[in-house]
């Protein structure tokens, strides 16, 4: 999956430090961020030193006079964001990629980096503000915090759990293709856990919500941090509750759903995303079976 990095760990503990010039500096304009790609389809990102530099030239906005803040260490290179929208480089090898597209490239530590240093990029430019007296909020110095200096509000970085199930009717799997979706390949049931419900509720709502099937037997599998919606996924595979494979779509969401069975399925893992290494796991026959959990 995208976070099995070849090289260490993102190591993601607060630091309140001062980029140097080699250090990275990620800028993001909208949900894209600036990149170089070489003939290898190799991403390289900005150094301190280069970003300083074209932010002087192209006047490049910043939400805040240190202009860029650290978020984590990968590959033992520290990593920083630009406070604000990022600005033309006036160099022609870089330019701005979406975040959606970035993880199909080569370099998976970059572009795990990316996504997670998106995810931090949001929630910091969504923070500016405390949301409950709108005063201008300041960074804490001693954790990943933002504080209103007016009335103490402490506002933490956001994490949304989610799912994605592995629906199985003894040998067969269940795969469905989302609806009105630029992504057209298959996957599993999916959905954000909602306030006051447990993960395996969440697993039972979304497939009845989906697919209107009864599921039992709820067993965990892994999860994955997924920046690009600024969520969590957990993994779950659940048995079919009964015989009747009879699906009753919903038609917002998905615009198809069927079982199919371990040898004959048609996804394969991408060494990406949870959703494919789930597929590749029922295929070998390695899934969890699990006693059962609900
Ligand atoms: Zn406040």
């Amino acid at each position: 999956m995208l976070q099995d990095l070849d090289y260490g760990r993102l190591e993601n503990e607060f630091r309140n430090i001062y980029p140097a010039d080699e250090d990275i500096v990620v800028c993001f304009r909208g949900n894209t961020a600036l990149v170089h790609r070489n003939g290898d389809n190799e991403l390289q990102l900005p150094t301190y030193k280069d970003v300083l530099a074209w932010a002087a030239v192209n006047n490049w906005e910043s939400w805040n006079e240190n202009k860029t803040q650290y978020v984590f260490r990968l590959q033992d290179v520290n990593y920083f964001i630009w406070w604000g929208e990022g600005g033309e480089s006036g160099d022609p090898s870089y330019a701005y990629e979406s975040t959606m597209t970035l993880r199909q490239v080569i370099s998976k530590n970059i572009a795990f980096g990316i996504m997670t240093a998106w995810h931090l990029f949001d929630w910091y430019r969504s923070n500016r503000f405390c949301g409950r007296c709108g005063a201008k909020t300041v960074h804490d110095g001693k954790e990943r915090m933002m504080r209103c200096p007016e009335c103490n509000n402490m506002i933490f970085p956001k994490i949304a759990p989610s799912v994605i199930v592995g629906v199985t009717h003894g040998d067969r799997l269940l795969l469905s293709k989302y609806a009105n979706r630029n992504y057209t390949r298959y996957g599993m049931i999916a959905g954000f856990t909602e306030i006051g419900e447990t993960v395996e509720e969440t697993v039972q709502r979304e497939v009845m919500e989906e697919v209107g099937l009864k599921v039992k037997n709820i067993r965990y599998y892994k999860t994955q941090p997924w920046g690009v919606t600024g969520g969590l996924l957990l993994g779950y595979y659940c048995d079919l509750d009964g015989d009747d494979e009879t699906v009753t779509l919903d038609q917002n969401e998905l615009a198809m759903a069927e079982f199919y069975p371990r040898n004959a399925l048609p996804a394969h893992d991408d060494g990406i995303s949870l959703t494919r290494e789930m597929v590749r796991v029922f295929e070998e026959g390695r899934e969890p079976t699990g006693e059962a959990s609900v």
